[in-house]
């Protein structure tokens, strides 16, 4: 049907991560991130999980080796995980599972549905509709067939729940999303000292990952003045990512 004809890779990696029960965090909702490759040569984050098989207070730690380092992921874990930082984190926790998978994000199909098919929730997109917008997505499908049957335009509706519900539709969006995941390869010292910029300032944090990107660059750009002054080359490199394309920025081999 040629659905995935337009499709761009925009990432293709392996993923580790382990699972931890009784972390006693105070990061209970947040999602941490070890960023700079400044953790024993690695970078990485920390997300908080639902209780699950008996267990509670779960973490799932996940780790990000250097691009193009050739490090295997294990070798990457427990680099991240004998780190100081990590150490004091899972004090006293303990490892119930570790996962793996490959993965791969195409950009989204503007409409996946089409003729007598509708390509719903993830499959359709780059993995960011989330668990709750795939049982969104199933139960709008299923609308949607069931408005055909009955002779109404099901899959013209389901295109445009499709459209206007996920952001990722927007290549704007898509843009600012990946310039979150870019801000890792400014380094542990710049990075640090970003963050160093924020010290004793009330940022509002946000839930939508969308717009993290967005809201980090924000505050970068609100500073640009003194990192100009204290930092001129790492004030060049920001003002690159405005130059910022996704099909430039490819993580993993095509
Ligand atoms: C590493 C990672 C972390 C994530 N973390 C979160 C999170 O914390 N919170 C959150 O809300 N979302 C998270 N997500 C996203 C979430 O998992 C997905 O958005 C969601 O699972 C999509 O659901 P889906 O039903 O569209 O696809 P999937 O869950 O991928 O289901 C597709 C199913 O189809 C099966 N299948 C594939 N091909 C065939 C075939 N030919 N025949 C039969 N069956 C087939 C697959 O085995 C699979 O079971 C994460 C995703 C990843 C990869």
């Amino acid at each position: 049907m040629g659905l995935n004809n337009k499709r761009k890779l925009i990432l293709r990696t392996s993923v580790l991560e382990y699972y931890f029960a009784n972390v006693k965090t105070p990061y209970t909702d947040s999602w941490v991130q070890f960023l700079g490759n400044g953790f024993n040569g690695v970078s990485g984050y920390m997300l908080h999980k639902p209780d699950q098989d008996g267990h509670r207070d779960i973490c799932e730690i996940n780790v990000i080796p250097p691009l193009r380092s050739g490090m295997s992921l294990k070798d990457a874990m427990q680099r991240l995980l004998s780190h100081p930082v990590l150490t004091e984190l899972l004090s006293g926790s303990d490892l119930i599972k570790k996962m793996g998978c490959k993965w791969t994000c195409w950009s989204p199909i503007a409409e996946p549905a089409k003729n007598r098919v509708i390509i719903t929730g993830d499959s359709a997109s780059f993995q960011e509709v989330e668990n709750q917008g795939a049982i969104m997505c199933g139960f709008r499908a299923a609308k949607a067939v069931a408005a055909e049957e009955r002779g109404e335009n099901g899959f013209e509706e389901y295109n445009r729940f499709w459209q206007e519900s996920f952001e990722f539709n927007d290549p704007e969006v898509l843009k600012d999303t990946w310039k979150g995941f870019i801000l890792r390869f400014l380094g542990k010292e710049n990075i640090d000292y970003i963050i160093g910029l924020a010290d004793g300032m009330f940022l509002d944090g946000y839930i939508n990952h969308f717009k993290s990107g967005n809201t980090i660059f924000k505050f970068i750009k609100s500073q640009m003045s003194r990192i100009e002054k204290e930092l001129p080359e790492l004030a060049d490199k920001i003002r690159d990512f405005d130059k910022f394309k996704v099909e430039d920025n490819i993580i993993g081999k095509i």
